[in-house]
């Protein structure tokens, strides 16, 4: 695979709350570290998310007596699953992962900082409405080709990716490169829906590499 100018490395969500020892871990999430750096340093374009919530944002179990962490809660713009508390603004635990060399990205979006709305999406929040402003920076740049690595595979990149696509970009799944939360066979069930070579909102151009393994990506 070739890269060109109009290819973009979207990095979703590398922040010590997601890595082993962190509010929520994501499973080995921190292997995608030393991928992900050397992705970065191949990519003419870069865009790094941060989870990034208020204190006792909506999406916390502790904001809904009675209820735990991975129950769900009914909200305005659907059923919601409820967290631990994690990358609250300012705080350690939403810092990018200090091995994360994220240098040269030329934007970073912060999503989730609205108190009563999740956003798992790096294009839209969990309203299904408002936006983060990323589709329209793509477009403007001139970027129509986004390969999406980060965490968690089965949450904020399956989100992101569904959403790339809604837009009209096409996307590559850097297999080696995510991690998944995997609750309840949400990683097999983010693979069925969310990629591959299934599904109608596939589009051409959609697919999966590693970055490993690739030639054109070593
Ligand atoms: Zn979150």
């Amino acid at each position: 695979m070739i890269l060109g100018q109009s290819d973009a490395l979207l990095v979703i969500d590398v922040q010590n709350d997601f890595l082993p020892g962190g509010a929520l871990p994501v499973p080995e999430g921190d292997r995608v570290i030393a991928p992900i750096n050397r992705l970065i340093g191949l990519f003419p374009h870069v865009v790094v998310t941060q989870d990034w919530h208020t204190p006792g944002h909506a999406s916390f179990a502790a904001r809904h007596p009675g209820k735990a962490p991975f129950d769900t809660a009914a909200m305005p713009y659907g059923t919601q699953v409820l967290w631990p508390d994690h990358c609250v603004q300012g705080t350690p635990g939403a810092e990018l992962a200090p091995g994360l060399d994220a240098r040269r990205a030329g934007l970073l979006i912060r999503k989730g900082h609205a108190p009563e709305v999740d956003s798992y999406s790096a294009f839209l929040e969990a309203d299904r409405t408002t936006r983060t402003g990323l589709a329209g920076y793509l477009r403007e740049r001139g970027l129509d080709r986004l390969f999406l690595c980060g965490l968690a595979t089965d949450f904020c990149v399956l989100w992101s990716a569904l959403d790339a696509r809604a837009e009209g970009f096409a996307v590559v799944l850097v297999e080696d490169a995510v991690a998944g939360l995997d609750r309840d066979g949400s990683v097999a069930r983010a693979r069925r829906d969310g990629g591959g070579g299934r599904g109608p909102r596939r589009q051409r151009g959609d697919h999966r590499i590693t970055a490993g393994q690739d030639p054109g990506m070593t």
